[in-house]
Protein backbone atom coordinates (compact mmCIF):
# COMPACT_ATOMS: atom_id res chain seq x y z
CA UNK A 1 0.00 0.00 0.00
CA UNK A 2 0.98 3.53 -1.08
CA UNK A 3 0.23 7.30 -0.68
CA UNK A 4 0.57 8.61 -3.99
CA UNK A 5 -0.10 12.11 -5.29
CA UNK A 6 -2.11 13.29 -8.04
CA UNK A 7 -2.55 16.49 -9.92
CA UNK A 8 -5.27 17.76 -12.22
CA UNK A 9 -6.89 21.22 -13.65
CA UNK A 10 -9.82 22.35 -15.15
CA UNK A 11 -12.40 24.97 -15.88
CA UNK A 12 -15.34 26.10 -15.38
CA UNK A 13 -16.72 27.28 -18.78
CA UNK A 14 -19.50 29.63 -18.91
CA UNK A 15 -21.29 30.80 -22.27
CA UNK A 16 -23.35 33.91 -22.30
CA UNK A 17 -26.59 33.80 -24.67
CA UNK A 18 -28.56 37.08 -24.06
CA UNK A 19 -29.31 37.60 -20.74
CA UNK A 20 -28.55 34.02 -20.23
CA UNK A 21 -25.49 32.05 -18.52
CA UNK A 22 -24.79 28.54 -19.55
CA UNK A 23 -21.97 26.21 -17.41
CA UNK A 24 -20.38 23.55 -19.37
CA UNK A 25 -20.61 19.78 -17.43
CA UNK A 26 -19.42 16.33 -17.96
CA UNK A 27 -21.59 13.48 -16.67
CA UNK A 28 -19.56 10.03 -15.55
CA UNK A 29 -21.43 7.16 -13.69
CA UNK A 30 -24.32 9.64 -13.20
CA UNK A 31 -22.13 12.04 -11.52
CA UNK A 32 -21.85 15.53 -12.44
CA UNK A 33 -18.88 17.92 -12.38
CA UNK A 34 -16.22 19.79 -14.43
CA UNK A 35 -13.70 18.75 -17.21
CA UNK A 36 -10.29 18.07 -15.83
CA UNK A 37 -7.39 16.07 -16.11
CA UNK A 38 -3.97 15.31 -14.88
CA UNK A 39 -1.18 17.90 -15.06
CA UNK A 40 1.92 16.40 -17.31
CA UNK A 41 5.18 17.07 -15.73
CA UNK A 42 6.12 19.60 -18.11
CA UNK A 43 3.24 21.58 -18.35
CA UNK A 44 1.60 24.59 -16.26
CA UNK A 45 -1.69 24.05 -14.84
CA UNK A 46 -3.52 26.63 -16.73
CA UNK A 47 -2.31 24.59 -20.38
CA UNK A 48 -3.48 21.49 -18.33
CA UNK A 49 -7.06 22.71 -17.41
CA UNK A 50 -7.47 24.35 -21.18
CA UNK A 51 -5.95 20.89 -22.87
CA UNK A 52 -8.29 18.87 -20.58
CA UNK A 53 -11.32 20.69 -21.42
CA UNK A 54 -10.81 21.06 -25.19
CA UNK A 55 -9.95 17.13 -25.06
CA UNK A 56 -12.95 16.08 -23.27
CA UNK A 57 -15.60 18.18 -24.60
CA UNK A 58 -14.49 19.74 -27.77
CA UNK A 59 -14.66 23.23 -26.70
CA UNK A 60 -12.35 25.84 -26.96
CA UNK A 61 -11.93 28.52 -23.88
CA UNK A 62 -10.16 31.17 -22.90
CA UNK A 63 -9.18 31.43 -18.94
CA UNK A 64 -10.47 34.42 -17.30
CA UNK A 65 -9.65 33.69 -13.49
CA UNK A 66 -8.48 31.41 -10.78
CA UNK A 67 -10.79 29.77 -8.70
CA UNK A 68 -8.84 27.95 -6.67
CA UNK A 69 -8.47 23.64 -5.90
CA UNK A 70 -10.25 21.08 -5.08
CA UNK A 71 -8.47 18.60 -2.52
CA UNK A 72 -10.03 14.48 -1.64
CA UNK A 73 -8.24 11.28 -1.22
CA UNK A 74 -9.77 8.15 -2.69
CA UNK A 75 -9.16 4.67 -2.83
CA UNK A 76 -7.51 2.96 -6.38
CA UNK A 77 -6.46 -0.71 -5.91
CA UNK A 78 -4.25 -1.39 -2.79
CA UNK A 79 -3.05 2.27 -2.83
CA UNK A 80 -4.19 5.72 -1.76
CA UNK A 81 -4.18 8.43 -3.77
CA UNK A 82 -4.37 12.25 -2.59
CA UNK A 83 -5.37 14.32 -5.26
CA UNK A 84 -5.28 18.38 -5.91
CA UNK A 85 -7.35 19.40 -8.09
CA UNK A 86 -7.08 23.51 -10.17
CA UNK A 87 -10.18 25.04 -11.29
CA UNK A 88 -10.07 28.25 -13.51
CA UNK A 89 -12.95 29.85 -14.88
CA UNK A 90 -13.80 30.10 -18.49
CA UNK A 91 -15.15 31.96 -21.04
CA UNK A 92 -16.47 29.74 -24.20
CA UNK A 93 -14.92 30.55 -27.26
CA UNK A 94 -16.07 27.64 -29.93
CA UNK A 95 -15.86 24.13 -30.81
CA UNK A 96 -19.05 21.93 -30.64
CA UNK A 97 -19.61 19.97 -28.10
CA UNK A 98 -17.45 16.14 -28.82
CA UNK A 99 -17.29 13.91 -25.20
CA UNK A 100 -14.83 11.88 -25.27
CA UNK A 101 -16.23 8.64 -24.79
CA UNK A 102 -13.09 7.07 -23.23
CA UNK A 103 -13.17 9.28 -20.73
CA UNK A 104 -17.29 10.51 -19.78
CA UNK A 105 -19.95 9.81 -20.73
CA UNK A 106 -21.79 13.05 -22.02
CA UNK A 107 -20.40 17.17 -21.62
CA UNK A 108 -23.25 19.97 -22.25
CA UNK A 109 -23.96 23.46 -21.42
CA UNK A 110 -26.37 23.76 -18.38
CA UNK A 111 -28.10 26.58 -17.51
CA UNK A 112 -26.35 28.45 -14.56
CA UNK A 113 -29.51 28.44 -12.20
CA UNK A 114 -29.88 24.22 -12.58
CA UNK A 115 -25.78 23.47 -12.29
CA UNK A 116 -25.54 22.99 -8.17
CA UNK A 117 -28.26 21.06 -8.16
CA UNK A 118 -26.61 18.47 -10.29
CA UNK A 119 -23.04 18.84 -9.27
CA UNK A 120 -22.19 15.46 -7.24
CA UNK A 121 -19.66 16.77 -5.08
CA UNK A 122 -19.83 19.67 -2.41
CA UNK A 123 -16.42 21.15 -2.98
CA UNK A 124 -16.96 21.08 -6.79
CA UNK A 125 -20.46 23.64 -5.42
CA UNK A 126 -17.72 25.34 -3.65
CA UNK A 127 -15.64 26.38 -6.81
CA UNK A 128 -18.95 26.62 -8.70
CA UNK A 129 -20.46 29.84 -5.83
CA UNK A 130 -16.79 31.38 -6.69
CA UNK A 131 -17.18 31.16 -9.95
CA UNK A 132 -21.00 33.09 -9.76
CA UNK A 133 -19.87 35.35 -7.77
CA UNK A 134 -16.94 36.46 -10.25
CA UNK A 135 -19.46 36.15 -13.25
CA UNK A 136 -21.85 38.51 -11.76
CA UNK A 137 -18.56 40.73 -11.69
CA UNK A 138 -18.18 40.22 -14.87
CA UNK A 139 -21.62 40.68 -16.29
CA UNK A 140 -21.82 44.21 -14.24
CA UNK A 141 -18.37 45.07 -16.45
CA UNK A 142 -20.00 44.02 -19.48
P1 LIG B 1 -9.10 13.09 -13.93
O1 LIG B 1 -10.37 13.53 -14.60
O2 LIG B 1 -8.50 14.15 -13.06
O3 LIG B 1 -8.13 12.42 -14.84
P2 LIG B 1 -10.23 10.61 -12.84
O4 LIG B 1 -11.42 10.62 -13.73
O5 LIG B 1 -9.21 9.55 -13.04
O6 LIG B 1 -9.54 12.02 -12.80
P3 LIG B 1 -11.48 11.46 -10.36
O7 LIG B 1 -12.53 12.22 -11.09
O8 LIG B 1 -10.52 12.22 -9.52
O9 LIG B 1 -10.66 10.49 -11.32
O10 LIG B 1 -12.20 10.39 -9.47
C1 LIG B 1 -11.48 9.50 -8.64
C2 LIG B 1 -12.34 9.19 -7.42
O11 LIG B 1 -12.50 10.37 -6.63
C3 LIG B 1 -13.73 8.70 -7.76
O12 LIG B 1 -14.08 7.71 -6.81
C4 LIG B 1 -14.60 9.93 -7.59
O13 LIG B 1 -15.89 9.58 -7.23
C5 LIG B 1 -13.88 10.69 -6.48
N1 LIG B 1 -14.04 12.14 -6.63
C6 LIG B 1 -14.00 12.85 -7.78
N2 LIG B 1 -14.19 14.17 -7.56
C7 LIG B 1 -14.33 14.31 -6.22
C8 LIG B 1 -14.56 15.42 -5.35
N3 LIG B 1 -14.68 16.68 -5.82
N4 LIG B 1 -14.66 15.19 -4.02
C9 LIG B 1 -14.55 13.94 -3.54
N5 LIG B 1 -14.34 12.84 -4.30
C10 LIG B 1 -14.23 13.01 -5.62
Amino acid sequence: MAVKWEFSAGGVVYKKEGDKIYILLIRNKDRYGFPKGNVERTEKKEDAALREVKEETGVDAEIKDYLGNVEYWYRSGTDTIHKFVYYYLMEYKGGEIQPQKEEIEAAEFVELEKVNELLSFDKDKKVFELAVKKLTDVSKSN
